[in-house]
């Protein structure tokens, strides 16, 4: 059925579905169309179950269909599914964000992470009144023009799109720096240090498969970013709600600027967040000069979930410590299966969030990720999708695990990857 559906999608759609990654093209395969979940579990339109890592590429920190959620959804949607007008649910939830993340004094909240990036850097250029950007290879910050640009060869480029359709002039102020690596940040904001609005970051990288920050290296880069009057973005959409509750941010000590939010805070719902000083944000409209605005922003549906997602993180803080013991579990396995099967197994991993990698080298960064050995992971992905685990399907992306994973959950994914391994060692085929 799956296999239909994506035939008849592909008449309709761009490769048959609605975000690239959805496709499988990475992994050669065609898509599973899923027809439901509950907690860690999927079912796909075949009736075939999966253990799933993927938790809608991160906001499904609770699980699939969480009880509370769904009811508070539905207590919502009674009284009205969108007004365009003020609620008590948006002040609700815009409250919870800026007391988890104090670095907010004062938040927007849009419709998807992409927008909250968007106009994060339209409000940075705005306030500065400069036009360039810094951004890091291989963090991925939504499909926005400005962002849309990677590194050239590791040292400094001018930027060149990674889409087309985005022209020259845009990319040309958006210059690309290698994660981790000071001493180029140094050279950066020595040549162009008085010219940049904002530097933007995911805190830690989760897009290149995830890549941990050097702490030095995010001290510095609040240091430069203060020394030369740019704004210090952190792209906490991964991370908000993830990493802690108080987000990379509070697990660092590091006071970002700008912070932007996205899919946890709308516990699956659409929905996404930029916020920063009192200072900062009076700029943006109605109050200031930099425009923004969203017929949907502030959904009562996805402020319902999000609030409800956020009161259950809090009243269980012990959560993050369950999901540091389960992530810790599967690096050490992962680690010694890799020994015992004699693969060059690589994982970087903070609390539910994680990568293994077939590498060599350790994974400090895009130059180091693009080393791993994709075809690896493609064998890899493909015995594990066969026995019931889905993964995402790309040597460079994250793991996410979520409360609703069970010690069960990871037995059964600890003997898939054992036979996966053994398979990939055996040469058998898939
Ligand atoms: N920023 C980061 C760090 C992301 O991982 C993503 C999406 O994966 C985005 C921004 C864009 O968010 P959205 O897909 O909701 O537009």
């Amino acid at each position: 059925k799956s296999g239909d559906l994506y035939e008849k999608s592909k008449q309709i759609m761009p490769g048959g579905v609605n975000s690239p990654v959805r496709a499988f093209r990475s992994v050669g395969l065609t898509p599973l169309f899923i027809k439901k979940a509950q907690e860690a579990r999927i079912i796909d339109m075949d009736g075939k179950e999966y253990i799933d890592y993927v938790g809608s590429w991160g906001p499904l920190i609770l699980g699939h269909a969480h009880q509370q959620i769904v009811a508070e959804i539905k207590r919502a949607a009674k009284d009205g599914i969108s007004f365009g007008a003020p609620t008590e649910r948006e002040y609700l939830l815009g409250k919870m964000l800026i007391e988890a993340l104090p670095s907010m004094e004062v938040i927007r909240l849009v419709n998807s992470g992409t927008e909250a990036v968007m106009s994060a850097l339209r409000l940075a250029r705005g306030y500065t009144g400069r036009d360039k950007i810094l951004k890091f290879a291989g963090c991925y910050h939504g499909h926005s023009d400005g962002v849309l640009v990677r590194a050239g060869s590791g040292a400094l480029t001018l930027g060149h799109p990674d889409s087309a359709g985005i022209p020259k002039d845009y990319a040309q102020n958006t210059l690309v720096a290698a994660y981790n690596d000071g001493e180029q940040l140094e050279r950066i904001f020595r040549k162009y240090g008085n010219e940049l609005a904002a530097v933007i970051i995911e805190p830690v990288a989760a897009n290149m498969g995830v890549v941990l920050p050097k702490v030095e290296f995010l001290r510095r880069l609040r240091e430069l970013a203060s020394l030369f009057g740019v704004l210090l973005i952190f792209d906490e959409v991964i991370t908000g709600f993830r990493i802690s509750y108080g987000g990379a941010q509070g697990y660092y000590g590091i006071r970002p600027d700008i912070t932007v939010l996205g899919k946890i805070i709308g516990g699956g719902m659409p929905v996404g967040a930029y916020g920063g000083s009192r200072e900062i944000m009076k700029m943006v409209s109605p109050e200031g000069a930099v425009y923004q605005a969203g017929t949907l922003s502030g959904n009562p549906i996805a402020m319902a979930a999000g609030i409800k997602t956020l009161e259950i993180l809090k009243a269980t803080p012990e959560l993050y410590e369950q999901l540091e013991l389960m992530g810790n579990e599967l690096e050490t396995s992962f680690h010694n299966l890799g020994q015992k099967y004699q693969l060059p197994v690589k994982v970087n991993r903070l609390g539910s969030l994680l990568s293994l990698f077939f590498s060599d080298h350790q994974v400090v960064d895009y130059k180091t990720a693009m080393q791993a050995d994709s075809s690896l992971f493609t064998r890899y992905f493909r015995y594990m999708l066969q026995a019931g685990i889905y993964l995402a399907p790309s040597q460079f992306e994250a793991m996410f695990i979520s409360g609703a994973h069970t010690q069960q959950d990871l037995i059964e994914t600890l003997a898939s990857v054992e036979q996966s391994f053994q398979k990939i060692t055996a040469n058998a085929p898939h």
